[in-house]
């Protein structure tokens, strides 16, 4: 990829005047006008709004899923307008870990074979996936669920099997929309302490869309670019 920047290498993510707009004429809606952030290497930012104030939408565009109607995406050093689809995939493979409201784990596949997953798609070999999903997975406490059917992990040790396998590649952002919008309050601060612990130990940064206020406050950070409106 041709799209360096040089001497420049502080920020994990930087979102540059962006506007979004989702459909046309009378049903247009505009979500996102002129928002800049910068995400720095290393910190860990709670994105904080109300349902429906556009959080989604800043993931997708940050994990280069959806691009904005104007405005700059950056992820690293990597400048991404005009990048093709599949220099975006690479990108996004190497350097994006994402983890959704609903995990959304491979059902038919095990704990273990979850987190290998994206490594394989990697290119990694088998040993390698294993040996750093295994490592992981017992990290995250649940070596004793490897070999388990996702269907049959409870909804914290799902999402924390989500964790693992965001992490998988060393990625250098971790993208979370809602990490633990689906879990019980307990259980929703013991992963969400887990997922700022590891993403500090891999020495990744992480945008975590919640609109939980006690939560946010376990970032480094907090962004919450809606409270204007
Ligand atoms: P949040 O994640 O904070 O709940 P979203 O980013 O999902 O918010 O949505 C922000 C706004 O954009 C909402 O008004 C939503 O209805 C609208 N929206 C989201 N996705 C679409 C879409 N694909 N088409 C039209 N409107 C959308
Ligand atoms: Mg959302």
């Amino acid at each position: 990829m041709n799209n360096m920047i040089k001497n420049d290498d502080i920020f994990a993510l930087r979102l540059c005047q962006i506007s979004h707009s989702y459909g046309f004429g009378v049903t247009k809606v505009d979500v996102l006008k002129n928002l800049d952030f910068d995400l720095e290497r290393g910190k860990i930012c709670a994105l904080l709004g109300p349902s429906g104030s556009g959080k989604s939408t800043i993931l997708q565009i940050a994990g280069l899923l959806d691009t904005p109607s104007s405005g700059e995406v950056i992820i690293g050093t990597h400048k991404t307008v005009g990048l093709s689809d599949i220099d975006k995939s690479k990108l996004r493979g190497q350097e994006i870990g994402f983890i959704y409201q609903f995990h959304r784990l491979l059902p038919e596949l095990t704990a273990l074979e979850n987190v290998m997953m994206p490594q394989l798609l990697a290119g990694k070999t088998k040993s390698e996936s294993q040996s750093r999903a295994t490592e992981l997975l017992e990290k995250m406490g649940l070596a004793h669920r490897s070999k388990h059917l996702s269907a049959e992990l409870s909804g914290g040790e799902q999402q924390r099997v989500a964790i693992a396998r965001a992490l998988a590649n060393k990625p250098s952002l971790i993208l979370a929309d809602e990490p633990t919008g689906n879990l019980d309050p307990e259980t929703a601060e013991k992963v969400f302490y887990q997922l700022t612990e590891f993403v500090r130990l891999e020495g990744a940064s992480a945008l975590i869309a919640t609109h939980n206020m006690e939560l946010s406050q376990k970032a480094d950070f907090i962004f919450s670019p809606f409270s204007k409106k």
